[in-house]
């Protein structure tokens, strides 16, 4: 009998949720709202009758799946609790239990979007055949998956990935962890945005002042970037600062890891072309083994479909 996998992709807004075949084909139900304001109770309920639609429609019985795995935009144990999840306000909920009331029969797994996101691109992508990689999300925050020996690593508590919160230097303001120097307060689109708007009203004569009408909360992390390649120096500034710190927090992982790849997805990746370069001489300059080979750079390749068949893979790769 065929085996399916089932991934579900928790975002702040929506949930997409994906039955991928042991072909690897996947199809993906209609997003519904993640709602989650109105409780974790809610929002399972709600993804459970969508994963029941999505076999329906396929002609799936739930005993032909495997496993559920479900990509979470916070902090998990890796195995069945969310310790924090700030974008959905989700505090220490065990989502397992409240999963097995509908699927008791089947295995649930659930990490964090950027390790799912990271076995996509591992399954699929950009880091495929690679059996040490290490993403980085930048997005709205800054993510991680490692994966070690083909396997996801999550750590004994299940914080091993969370490198948006290595610190990496003294910032002017502190992170939503409550620590100040991460690397998500550098390298994440909030980041590139706050320090804009902190060099604003100092520098009169950037396009950035016309790009955004002269309102400081229009800026966004593409305009930023948009300056940049018509050689804003305001602009150069803010990306030189961020491929400062992206470098410093590869360097640190490239030290523990020691990584074949390093994968950069989100976001931010869209100007992935724009920074590379500049990237990799930092990375270069402070490599701390000068003579030792080390872990190449690429861009993720996978889209918006990435955190729910990378949640399917879960089942795989634990
Ligand atoms: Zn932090």
């Amino acid at each position: 009998m065929s085996r399916f996998y089932i991934g579900v992709d928790i975002g702040g807004t929506e949930v997409k949720t994906a039955l991928v075949d042991e072909n690897d084909k996947a199809v993906f139900a209609q997003n519904i709202p993640t709602e989650s304001e109105k409780g974790y109770v809610h929002t399972i309920n709600m993804i459970a009758n969508q994963i029941k639609g999505l076999l329906d429609e396929n002609n799936v019985s739930i005993s032909m799946v495997n496993s559920i795995g479900i990509g979470i935009p916070g902090l998990t144990d890796g195995k069945s609790k969310i310790y924090k999840a700030p974008n959905i306000s989700w505090v220490d909920i065990d989502i397992s239990t409240e999963m097995d009331r509908h699927f008791p029969n089947t295995k649930v797994f659930i990490a964090n979007d950027a390790s799912v996101a990271a076995l996509a691109e591992h399954h699929f992508g950009a880091i495929k055949g690679a059996k040490n990689a290490v993403m980085i999300t930048l997005g709205t925050g800054v993510g991680g998956g490692v994966i070690i020996n083909d396997k996801l690593y999550s750590g004994t508590n299940g914080i091993a990935s969370e490198i948006g919160h290595l610190i990496v230097g003294e910032n002017f303001y502190n992170c939503n962890c409550g620590n100040n120097g991460c690397l998500e307060t550098y390298c994440s689109a909030t980041a590139i945005i706050k320090y804009a708007q902190r060099l604003f009203v100092d520098s009169p004569c950037s396009k950035i002042i016309e790009m955004t009408d002269s309102k400081p909360e229009n800026i966004t992390a593409k305009l930023i970037f948009d300056a940049y390649k018509e050689k804003d120096l305001m602009a150069k500034i803010i990306v030189k600062r961020f491929v400062t710190y992206l470098s410093i927090g590869i360097i640190n992982l490239m030290n523990v890891y020691d990584p074949e790849v390093f994968v950069i997805g989100g976001g931010v990746s869209k100007a992935y072309d724009l920074f590379i370069d500049e990237l990799e001489k930092e990375v270069d300059e402070r490599l701390t083994f000068k003579n030792a080979p080390r872990g190449k750079i690429v861009k993720a390749k996978l889209g918006n479909d990435a955190g729910a068949i990378g949640a399917a893979m879960l089942g795989l790769y634990i």
